[in-house]
């Protein structure tokens, strides 16, 4: 017999998002995290249409009192070496934020805890075994959790089913990026600009300056050579990024993968959401909008598969699949809008392509 209805892996945007929808339909849920404390870590612009979703599990509120930035201005020099602007007053959605992402996620946990939500943290799941009625985790602690149904938010390195999920990976897109301290009056522009080997970003980060990052391909030889001479030195000398990033520069480079995968993200008694199911190039930045999403629907999916829709779980991946023929449409449209370096390895690589996932 089950302890308890849903267990969550993964505590992050959609690890809550699933949380607070299965615990608000009166489930019993046990959120994981292997992370006590969320910390800072890249990922930082949230698309206004959040807002929506954010007041749909309750989040709004606290999301409101937080501080994050308010983005009002997006430019990018892609396709073209002029710069384009998009302010909130032409996005149907309006501004969205550039978030103080440890406060961001805490304050989700807080939220999923006040709802009920038992969150055990810091705890790894490490074993997953099917019984007749449902799951049983095995955790780094020693402890065992019975549950009706597991939802795995354990992002994109998430561990849960490994062996048995497909999944198509669509490039070795890496990034390497550092910090850059505020000046006084700091700028809230979130910028992009494409050169030949890859792409950079700068987006300021609420009382902690600015992110800057080169994103290009794991194997490409300007990754080392970037990471090599810092981040912040390189784009200090871009026309356009420049005069974004001269702040100083914190000493700690970081490298990181960002992949595109898609994994099969459904089957009996489990669902994926969030990363573990669709990691979205940051280009996007609809990651974290993702997790959200696809943790309320995995949320309600457990709900319906609880209470004894057998069929909930094939529309849950029939939907992942939908979102991800989306983004490859968006995908293939905006690197397919440089053509300036067509041949250079980068953006040769980027042609439109097709793929599925469910
Ligand atoms: C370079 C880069 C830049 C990005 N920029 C943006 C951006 O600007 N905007 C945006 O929206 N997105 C961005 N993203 C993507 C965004 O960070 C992710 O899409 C988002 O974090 C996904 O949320 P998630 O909840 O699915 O997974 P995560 O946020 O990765 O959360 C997974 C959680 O699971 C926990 N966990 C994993 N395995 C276990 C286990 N076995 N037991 C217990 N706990 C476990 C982890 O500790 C973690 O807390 C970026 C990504 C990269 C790589």
């Amino acid at each position: 017999m089950p302890q308890i209805d849903v267990a969550v892996i993964g505590a992050g945007p959609a690890g809550c998002a699933a949380a607070l929808t299965a615990a608000g339909a009166g489930l019993a849920v046990t959120l994981l995290d292997s992370v006590a404390v969320p910390g800072w870590r890249i990922g930082d612009s949230l698309p206004g249409a959040a807002a929506r979703v954010l007041r749909e599990i309750g989040a709004w509120e606290r999301f409101a009192r937080a501080g994050h930035l308010p983005a009002p201005l997006k430019v990018s020099r892609w396709g073209a070496d002029e710069a384009v602007a998009l302010d909130a007053f032409r996005d149907p959605d309006g501004a969205g934020w550039c978030l103080d992402r440890p406060r961001f996620e805490a304050d989700l946990r807080d939220g999923a805890r006040e709802r009920g939500v038992r969150l055990h943290s810091p705890v790894t799941v490490r074993g997953y075994r099917r019984e007749a009625d449902g799951w049983e985790l095995t955790c780094g602690d020693g402890s065992v959790i019975r549950a009706g149904f597991v939802i795995d938010c354990g992002g994109a390195r998430s561990g849960f089913l490994r062996r048995e999920r497909g999944r198509v990976v669509l490039d070795r897109l890496a990034c390497v990026y550092q910090r850059v301290r505020s000046r006084p009056e700091q700028d809230r522009t979130i910028y992009t600009q494409a050169v030949p080997d890859g792409w950079w970003y700068t987006a300021p980060l609420p009382g902690r300056g600015r992110i800057v990052a080169f994103h290009t391909d794991r194997d490409l030889p300007a990754l080392r050579d970037v990471r090599q001479r810092g981040p912040a030195r390189v784009a200090s000398s871009l026309p356009g990024l420049g005069g974004l990033v001269d702040g100083e520069p914190e000493a700690a480079v970081r490298v990181g993968t960002a992949y595109t995968v898609a994994r099969s993200g459904a089957g009996a008694g489990w669902v994926a959401a969030g990363d573990s199911a669709i990691s979205l190039d940051p280009l996007s930045s609809q990651g974290m909008f993702n997790a959200l999403v696809t943790g309320v629907d995995a949320g309600r999916t457990a709900g319906a598969v609880l209470a004894g829709e057998d069929d909930a779980v094939a529309g849950y991946g029939e939907r992942l699949g939908r979102i991800w023929q989306a983004y490859l449409r968006h995908h293939g449209m905006y690197y397919g809008m440089e053509r300036r370096w067509a041949a250079a390895p980068f953006w040769s690589r980027r042609v439109p392509v097709r793929g599925s996932a469910g």
